[in-house]
């Protein structure tokens, strides 16, 4: 967060918005610090280290895990896989489909088990986790499932009053591309409506879960607009040029766990000097 800012502009995001609707163009190379998903260790890692750089960052949170404590789909799917006993994973259900442990790499079966998932959404989700535990042999214990893995209200509003932006990530994390048009307006405006009455602010930006080219359309970006968000975020890479920056596909840089501080500060630097000859 010192690397970013010594070599950057940090605005809020609210100065980000109003640049981006009056075109205004940002000379300076200008990074905007965001998570996703609304981990708990947002607040309590994240968060000290972001107000002593004086970093502003958004957090973009999925309504509905906030303040329950479970653990999300995703995470549990992950969990069930990577700790898997058996040497294979046969599903029955919802199709016939056995993955084996011993030749494919787990974080590989993670993902194919999730595009499954996602595939059957909406229809029988605790018959879907129950019938994979089943297969794998192995469920969350209590304390994994109990555990409180995403921030809560106070830590929102707390994170909001030290100069922090909140903005969406749906309300189910739900994969907007995959879904019906009804479906996608009704993930985008319930959590904008329960993010502006838990902060008392309006909320105008958003991230698409996953941020891949097919987790949103075009169907996605016009609903945004029109249910009054500003701009919204991808997560496939790349850098926003002044001329040529579609509001509601800011494209992100990943920054994963595991990356080195050289490997963070080569790409940074390589992405500010490209930015800047355009
Ligand atoms: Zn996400």
């Amino acid at each position: 967060m010192l690397f970013i800012r010594r070599y950057f502009d940090l605005p809020p995001l609210n100065d980000i918005v109003a640049a981006v609707a009056s075109n205004s163009h940002i000379k300076r190379p200008t990074a905007l610090v965001t998570f996703d998903d609304g981990y708990r260790d947002n607040y309590e890692l994240a968060f000290p280290i972001l107000k002593s750089c004086k970093v502003p960052a958004v957090f973009f949170v999925p309504t509905d895990f906030v303040d329950r404590p479970s653990l999300p789909w995703w995470d549990r799917i992950a969990f069930v896989v990577k700790q898997s006993r058996t040497d294979i994973i046969e599903m029955k259900f919802p199709e016939q489909i056995a993955f084996d442990l011993r030749t494919t790499p787990r974080k590989h079966v993670v993902k194919k088990i999730l595009d499954l998932y996602k595939q059957h959404r909406g229809r029988d989700e605790r018959k879907f986790i129950s019938h994979l535990e089943e297969q794998a042999k192995i469920s969350p214990p209590p304390h994994v499932l109990a555990h409180r893995w995403i921030i809560t209200w106070d830590e929102i509003r707390n994170m909001i009053s030290a100069g922090m932006s909140i903005g969406s990530h749906t309300h189910t994390h739900g994969i907007l591309g995959g879904m019906d048009e009804a479906t996608q307006a009704r993930e985008l405006r319930e959590s904008k409506t329960i993010l502006e009455r838990e902060t008392g602010q309006p909320i105008t930006t958003l991230a698409y879960p996953v941020g891949s080219t097919t987790a949103f359309n075009e169907i996605t970006k016009r609903l945004a607009k029109e249910i009054g968000y500003s701009l919204a975020f991808s997560y496939y890479g790349g850098v926003n040029w002044p001329e040529h920056t579609d509001p509601f596909d800011i494209r992100r840089i990943g920054v994963e766990a595991n990356e080195s501080m050289s490997l963070f500060r080569t790409k940074t630097v390589f992405n500010s000097l490209f930015g800047k000859a355009f």
